[in-house]
């Protein structure tokens, strides 16, 4: 049986410091190589070709150490890609993905029934490939998203059930906004919806690197960022726009860093694990 817990929103930006205790040490950031994709054309990311040069887009994965647990964010392109060559998703569309992040896991020596919340930053499958390996996780989902996802999902094509299906059964929070997810601070899922109803992005207080946030889909490409544009894929442009509105307060007011998850060009300058940020 699923235990659903609905967790009262509320808001971080303005009513919270953004640094965590410091008496709490720092988590640390695994980055995985869950898969790539290709696009000949852009377009439907709500930019013409000429805007951007960028073609390839990378597909991320992340582990979250904290001493008071784990948590798996984004969990990738799908298993059955792993090993497969570039495999055509629609004309002029394909992916690619090496080897499985639950591999890549086990490297660390972490087993997916160690990792103690997953969160995905939002359902799309692209961002949910290995999620049905972490049934013994809780959950960390946005009402409105769980609601997109769980209830006739089948009508939206990028929302791909079967890949997180196994996850309807889990340990879940239910969020209605910002969430603290090991209550000092260090690691937040702020709330950003518009891509899907419940888009959201993640923040980490590291002492090394510094404030971070993990973008999600809030953009794909840095031409997203710097033209404000939505893709076509898109639940409504209108939030999505109020939310990079948020996230760019937020980015400013903490000093934080903000990695385009899928931006290629940034991945290519990051150290995978097992390195790690902290
Ligand atoms: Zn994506």
């Amino acid at each position: 049986m699923s235990r659903v817990i609905l967790m009262l929103g509320f808001i971080v930006l303005t009513s919270c410091s953004t640094l965590r205790d410091s008496s709490s040490p720092s988590p640390a950031l695994y980055v995985f190589d869950c898969g790539k994709l290709y696009f000949s054309d852009v377009t439907s990311f709500g930019l013409t070709n000429q805007e951007t040069a960028v073609r390839d887009l990378f597909v991320p994965c992340y582990l979250i150490r904290h001493k008071d647990g784990m948590l798996f964010w984004d969990a990738g392109l799908s298993l059955d890609v792993v090993g497969q060559g570039d495999v055509a998703l629609q004309p002029g569309t394909t992916m690619s993905y090496d080897r499985s992040v639950l591999d890549q896991l086990g490297d660390l020596g972490v087993q997916p029934s160690d990792v103690d919340f997953i969160a995905l930053s939002h359902m799309h499958f692209d961002h949910a490939g290995a999620a049905n390996a972490f049934t013994g996780a809780t959950l960390l989902i946005q009402k409105t998203e769980y609601e997109a996802a769980f209830t006739p999902a089948d009508e939206n094509p990028i929302f791909d059930p079967s890949l997180y299906s196994e996850l309807a059964n889990n340990e879940t929070r239910l969020l209605n906004g910002d969430h603290d997810v090991f209550g000092d601070g260090s690691v937040r899922i702020l709330s950003a919806p518009g891509h899907t109803p419940g888009h959201q992005v993640l923040f980490l207080d590291l002492d090394d690197y510094g404030p971070l946030v993990l973008s999600g889909d809030l953009y794909h490409f840095r031409a997203s960022r710097t033209l404000r544009r939505t893709p076509e894929f898109n639940t409504d442009a209108m939030q999505t726009l109020k939310s990079m509105d948020k996230i760019e307060a937020f980015l400013k007011q903490s000093g934080a860093t903000l990695w385009i998850e899928h931006d290629k060009a940034l991945a290519d300058t990051l150290e995978l694990a097992p390195a790690f940020y902290k």
